[in-house]
């Protein structure tokens, strides 16, 4: 019999690429006439930089956006082509290690602006960079006064081949948040004093707000990766990254035991409990674990979900399966515990978090498959 790292691992991790290609297509034709990048920052949020990069740029995408220079040359080694903004700006002192790999710094103070510019007159090229204007997040980016200031440095601007103006949404996410609006209008003003720049100012909930937020290029990061860019309305998107745990035992619990560690749990019926080999460690959140008799974490087994009991360990989770047909669940049966049933939102809800953490949390641990990847020619 042959061996599969799944047969191994406890958990496995499928990450969809055609779900992926589907939500970039599908966040491309929302945008209208605005390009369409992807935020593939930190791993790809946590899903795989290569495999992800890969089929975004056959999906058609082409324009790319990390937080750090190294995650640039990371991702420059992979799409030769492709444009790379860096978010975090421009590191001290690196302006040739950006140079060299082609990465546009989205440039975020006067000091980093003059580095650029002053390196790009010793190097003999104006290098292409991005602007990045705070509108209002008040996280990264130059305030309103040091735009100007800015514009005002002639011999600075001089040495710039300003490619982009950015700026990043707060509260896109909650689409009556006055913010939003402010933000919009202050982004429309400033790109007007850079006629002929293209612009861009929406993440993935951005660009469900309308068309004075998706400008020339829009940048959704977790939407790519199946989160709900609307919250509160049913998700547009599909499913990308499907973690399932294997069953490694079924016990049978009477009245009064209790399961796990803490003794947390206390059966209250003779009950059937499923042990699934994924834990903590392999990035399911400890705060699923819950103190309520059926709190609200869920698992998918065999079409019903069944709550999550006692604590989440490092290397497994008990889930009630007394709901279940008896002998339905056996060992080496695997259930979703992130996936098209339970959502990645959901699941962090639960946990006391967001998607996107989830997601960028996941271990290394269980066997990491990807579905859909056009080498290999596997579905
Ligand atoms: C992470 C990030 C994005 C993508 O945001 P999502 O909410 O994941 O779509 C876009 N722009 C900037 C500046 C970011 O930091």
């Amino acid at each position: 019999m042959t061996t599969t790292p799944q047969d191994l691992a406890g958990a496995v991790l499928t990450i969809d690429l055609v779900a992926l290609k589907d939500n970039w297509r599908l966040l491309s034709k929302r945008a209208g006439a605005a390009e369409c990048g992807a935020a593939v920052k930190g791993n790809a949020y946590g899903l795989g930089i290569e495999p992800v990069a890969l089929a975004l740029w056959e999906a058609g995408c082409r324009a790319y956006f990390v937080a750090r220079p190294k995650e640039g040359e990371e991702l420059r080694v992979i799409l030769p082509e492709a444009t790379i903004y860096v978010l975090d700006g421009l590191f001290a002192g690196q302006a040739e290690f950006y140079a060299k790999l082609n990465l546009c710094p989205a440039l975020i103070s006067i000091e980093e602006a003059r580095e650029w510019a002053s390196f790009g007159r010793a190097y003999g090229r104006k290098l292409p960079c991005a602007l990045h204007v705070d509108t209002g997040i008040n996280r990264l980016g130059f305030s309103k006064p040091e735009f100007d200031a800015l514009l005002d440095d002639a011999f600075t601007m001089e040495g710039l081949n300003v490619s982009l103006l950015m700026s990043h949404l707060a509260c896109a996410d909650d689409p009556p948040h006055p913010l939003n609006e402010k933000q919009a209008e202050m982004f429309a003003a400033l790109r007007g004093r850079l006629p002929g720049v293209k612009a861009s100012l929406a993440n993935s909930s951005g660009i469900f707000l309308g068309d004075s937020f998706t400008h020339d290029l829009v940048r959704p990061g977790i939407a790519l990766y199946g989160g709900n860019p609307t919250p509160g309305s049913p998700n547009p998107m599909r499913a990308v990254a499907h973690l399932e745990g294997a069953v490694m035992q079924v016990r049978n619990v009477k009245p009064g035991e209790t399961v796990g560690y803490g003794a947390t749990w206390e059966a209250q019926r003779p009950s059937r409990i499923a042990v699934l080999g994924a834990g903590y460690k392999d990035g399911v959140p400890r705060a699923l674990s819950s103190k309520q008799v059926d709190g609200p974490a869920q698992v998918f087994i065999n079409g019903r979900r069944c709550p999550v009991i006692g604590r989440v360990s490092m290397d497994m989770l008990a889930a009630d399966i007394t709901g279940l047909m008896p002998h339905s669940v056996v060992r080496g049966t695997r259930a979703e515990i992130l996936g098209s049933n339970i959502l990645i939102d959901e699941a962090a809800s639960w946990a006391g978090t967001i998607s996107y953490e989830l997601l960028t949390r996941l271990g290394s641990r269980y066997a990491r498959l990807y579905s859909g990847l056009e080498s290999d020619g596997s579905t």
